[in-house]
């Protein structure tokens, strides 16, 4: 979930995992991005494309019968969305009025709770990954990131507690707190090209980190090798965390 363009993180973890041998699906936001997006998806052979705005119950409730009819399990759920208003996203967090705070929580944290709990009853017999994708914002006050960072620190919670409710059902729910990519998403967030400049110049590893290197880290848990792993949150930044201002 979570596809917009060719550079989403959406979009490589999916290619990644197909062409690792899984098959895949997809769900886009509406049909102005289905149109952007299906030359792309149609690459990896989707079993099925289906729309779902995540701000709308009807929405998830139909993307959960669409998914019935193809399947009657899943072992990978890649939760990629995050939404704020880009006046809200510019502004201090002390500006934020209550429609923008409530929205962005909805879209961004309360949809991988509806979707976990959708996907409960086609992951528990053989257990299951659930991927979602964070950003440091969340544990750091960074310039920029404002109402996001407040989201992803319900997010990183949300993971926490999702991990312990769905752990008995060998559900495991795992974050990617990823370092800065540029993607649709990332390029409304003011001084995005000085995070960029900063990971280079500053990460441990001097490098930024690719859509690519979150591809294959999902892979890992999604796979039978991290089996043991649930409820973490887990860098893929360079080693950019570790640093101090
Ligand atoms: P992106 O713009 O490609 O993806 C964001 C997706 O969210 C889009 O596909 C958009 O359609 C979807 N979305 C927004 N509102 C929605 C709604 N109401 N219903 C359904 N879908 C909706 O950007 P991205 O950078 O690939 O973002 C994917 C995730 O990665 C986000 O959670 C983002 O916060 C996170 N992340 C990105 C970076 C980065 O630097 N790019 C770093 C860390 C974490």
């Amino acid at each position: 979930m979570g596809v917009a363009n060719s550079r989403s993180l959406a979009w490589s973890i999916g290619e990644y995992l197909s062409s690792s041998g899984a098959e895949v699906a997809f769900s886009y936001q509406n049909d102005k991005v289905r149109h952007r997006i299906e030359p792309l998806i149609a690459l990896t052979n989707p079993a099925f494309v289906a729309c779902c705005d995540v701000s709308r119950d009807d929405d998830i409730e139909k993307l959960f019968s669409t998914l019935e009819n193809h399947w009657d399990h899943f072992d990978i759920l890649i939760h990629a969305i995050a939404f704020a208003n880009g006046d809200a996203l510019a502004k201090p967090l002390v500006e934020i009025n209550r429609r923008d705070f409530t929205s962005s929580l909805d879209i961004s944290v309360y949809s991988l709770i509806a979707i976990a709990k959708h996907s409960e009853r086609f992951m528990k017999n053989d257990g299951g990954s659930i991927v979602t994708l964070s950003y440091h914002g969340a544990q750091k006050v960074i310039p920029g990131y404002n109402i996001m960072g407040v989201v992803k620190a319900a997010l990183e919670s949300t993971v926490k507690y999702l991990a312990n409710d769905l752990g008995p059902h060998h559900i495991r729910v795992n974050a990617i707190s990823a370092g800065p990519v540029k993607t649709l998403a990332s390029s409304a967030i003011s001084m995005i090209n000085e995070k960029l400049d900063l990971a280079e110049k500053h990460a441990p590893l001097r490098e930024n980190i690719t859509a690519n290197d979150v591809a294959e880290f999902t892979g890992f848990l999604c796979g039978e090798n991290s089996r043991r792993i649930t409820g973490g949150i887990h860098y893929v930044d360079s080693g950019l965390n570790i640093l101090g201002a």
